[in-house]
């Protein structure tokens, strides 16, 4: 069975909080700035500003020789788009941002999906769909638990929302991509999928800390990669979505390391019930 690759001490999970707090900036300047007009290459430039000038390292930059530091996947791009000049974003487009950042050598990692200008109702309820679906399997995650209870919640999370009364979209989980333990490296055991039946897996204990990304489609679960050996896109052409945080399970409950107020807010209830037992 594939094990949790390390469990960090309270002072580790501390210096991981700094890493995703300096994300969280980050990512909320990189949100303000997205609009018509703007291309992937500015908001890359801002989110290099915002990680160096706290005197942090992006993550993703020279990871795998990946050239940038941030990855934008506009509409049917589902990760690992490239930034670029000549990528300008346009009135009703959607753009996921996923940034990483490293302080003292422990890493952050997370994303966002972003409406640019007025989007269809559609993409609206994707992006809120992919968001919800990553709450709830935060909101799963507990010492003693298993791993796959998370992947449990979020494939649960998208079925729900696709079967409410009044929707008529189809929502794909992406096959072949999902979250991930993370540390002084940003990917380590075990892999978290975005799908599965609860009680499998390793047992989560204090001191885990996983990186949790849905990334869900208005159609195909399948992908493909472009020619760029980067950039993965729907199989269908169907505009996807992609949220993350990383977060730690501590002796006080869930704590949302890439999130300002650790995740109280959505967690709220859930996350004291956890407390709790
Ligand atoms: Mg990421
Ligand atoms: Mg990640």
């Amino acid at each position: 069975m594939e094990q949790i690759e390390s469990l960090k001490t309270s002072q580790q999970i501390g210096l991981m909080r700094e890493a995703g707090l300096v994300v969280a900036g980050a990512l909320a300047v990189v949100r303000g700035l997205v609009a018509p007009g703007v291309s992937t290459a500015e908001l890359n430039d801002a989110a290099y500003s915002c990680i160096t000038d706290a005197g942090a390292k992006p993550s993703f930059l020279g990871y795998r020789d990946f050239p940038a530091t941030l990855c934008t996947s506009v509409n049917e791009e589902i990760v690992h788009g490239i930034p670029s000049a000549r990528r300008v974003l346009r009135d009703g487009d959607m753009v996921s941002i996923d940034c990483g950042a490293i302080v003292d050598g422990w890493h952050g990692d997370s994303a966002i999906t972003v409406p640019v200008g007025e989007v269809r109702p559609q993409l609206a309820r994707l992006i809120e769909v992919c968001t919800d679906a990553m709450w709830a399997g935060i909101a799963a995650a507990k010492v003693g638990g298993h791993l796959s209870d998370i992947s449990a919640a979020v494939e649960r999370a998208v079925k729900h929302a696709a079967n409410k009364q009044g929707n008529s979209d189809r929502y794909g989980i992406v096959r072949g991509y999902g979250g991930h333990g993370i540390g002084t490296r940003l990917h380590e055991d075990p892999y978290l999928s975005n799908y599965g039946k609860a009680g499998r897996g390793p047992l989560l204990a204090t001191g885990t800390v996983l990186a949790i990304e849905p990334m869900i489609t208005l159609g195909s679960a399948s992908t493909r990669e472009l020619a760029d050996g980067w950039t993965v896109v729907s199989k269908d052409g169907s505009a996807a979505a992609h949220t993350e945080h990383t977060f730690a399970l501590t002796e006080d409950g869930v704590f949302v390391l890439t999130q300002p107020d650790g995740g109280s807010a959505q967690l709220g209830e859930a996350a004291s019930g956890l407390c709790q037992g």
